[in-house]
């Protein structure tokens, strides 16, 4: 049986997915996993395509320092007990830069130069870029593909792209990127089957998940996008403030001395809903606490989804749909009927019973701008373009079967 392998590696765990080819290009999952507590409590978790476990284990911190050793053991455990061996491999890279508008199958060369973004998303890229290069050091025939954040986005027109600095920074790479741009590639390709009254026309899509950001789509492209040169602007997110003033930042620097690493860290991992409320970054458990701080940090995000809404609905000249999806999107009703509130002025009306029901379509028959919630799947965007790829060189759109 062919496989494709899905890597999406960050800075403490390696998330991986196997996908069989079937005839026609059809992708199926078979197996979902991850090696987390990398570096301090490391655990390989994985089941199959019906959910059915088929690991968990923990290992020695020493059996797994970081990133290639998790890929390396994860890898040994696919390849010696399950005889997984991938005809390709698709990975989540954060950043593709200003270059890159479409996945690109890897060479040294492309390392290189996505090694040059590792600044723009320290984070991220250089977690993406490990397993890769391990790849290609012990597997050098094996084709890999690398599938960028940021590539959906570079249909924007230059005034999205920019900020109000001299030009010179612009040519430097200092832009509005966008990010979970395969979140929304994932949408925009889905919503013909699912909405295709409004596939082609004004829709806002909301992600919302520990990480958080909206899109406006127009005739199934990326027109504007709530974030910009990192994955820190826009909405709040889990533990990341969204929009701020670059002020704050200054004043972080000069009046509290806090240096550069430590203003990344705070931004990065002590602010957003985490911040706001001192409870949780975790929308579940903002949920269900009673402290009024937690209250507030679940009011903001609803607030500033509002706003931003406002924003890329004056973007796209209009709205004729929107979309929720992402772990919050997808699973919380009671922040959907508190966006859909806040989108009253525009003409959103909610059924609460579709809404509680978490169908497709929650808004009411009568109400002007339709409200989808649409289960969003970044692995198998992966797949998707890893298979095209591979097939004849370049990247379009295959058949696949969502399994989870
Ligand atoms: P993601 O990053 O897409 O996996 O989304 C993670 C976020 O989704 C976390 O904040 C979770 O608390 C939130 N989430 C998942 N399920 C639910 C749920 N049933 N109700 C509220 N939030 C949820």
């Amino acid at each position: 049986m062919d496989t494709i392998l899905v890597i999406n590696a960050g800075s403490s765990s390696v998330k991986f997915q196997v996908y069989s080819v079937e005839g026609e290009g059809t992708l199926r999952r078979q197996i979902k996993g991850q090696m987390d507590g990398i570096g301090s409590r490391p655990r390989l978790r994985a089941s199959g395509a019906t959910g059915d476990p088929l690991a968990d284990r923990a290992y020695p911190i020493e059996a797994v320092p970081d990133v290639p050793a998790a890929m390396a053991v994860a890898g040994a455990w696919l390849r010696d007990e399950l005889r997984v061996t991938p005809i390709a491999v698709g990975h989540r890279v954060v950043h593709g830069g200003p270059d890159y508008s479409r996945p690109v199958l890897i060479d040294h060369g492309i390392v290189s130069r996505l090694e040059r973004f590792v600044a723009l998303a320290p984070l991220h890229q250089p977690y993406n870029l490990a397993p890769i290069r391990s790849l290609l050091a012990n597997f050098p025939a094996l084709p890999q593909v690398a599938c960028f954040d940021t590539a959906f986005h570079r249909t924007h027109d230059a005034v999205a792209d920019h900020y109000a600095i001299p030009q010179q920074l612009h040519a430097e790479g200092v832009r509005r990127y966008g990010f979970h741009g395969l979140s929304y590639e994932y949408i925009a390709r889905t919503l013909p089957s699912v909405a295709p009254d409004i596939a082609r026309r004004r829709v806002i899509v909301a992600h919302l998940g520990s990480g958080a950001s909206m899109c406006a789509l127009k005739e199934g492209r990326s027109v504007e996008s709530t974030m910009g040169f990192t994955a820190l602007d826009g909405l709040p997110m889990g533990t990341r403030p969204g929009q701020i003033d670059p002020g704050v930042v200054l004043y972080l620097i000069s009046e509290k001395g806090m240096p550069a690493a430590k203003v990344q860290d705070f931004l990065y991992r002590d602010c957003g809903l985490k911040g706001l409320s001192g409870v949780s970054n975790d929308m579940r458990e903002l949920e269900a606490s009673a402290d009024p701080h937690a209250r507030f940090a679940i009011d903001y995000f609803v607030y500033r989804i509002g706003l931003s809404a406002g924003m890329l609905a004056a973007a796209l000249q209009g709205l004729d749909a929107f979309v929720f999806t992402a772990g919050i999107g997808e699973n919380s009703a009671s922040i959907r009927a508190r966006v859909a509130e806040q989108l009253g002025w525009l003409g959103v009306a909610l059924d609460a019973t579709e809404n509680a029901r978490h169908s497709r379509l929650i808004s009411r028959p009568g109400s002007p701008i339709p409200v989808y919630v649409v289960p969003t799947d970044e692995e198998l965007m992966i797949a998707q373009h890893t298979l095209s790829l591979l097939i004849d060189g370049h990247s379009h759109n295959t058949r696949s079967e969502r399994v989870s």
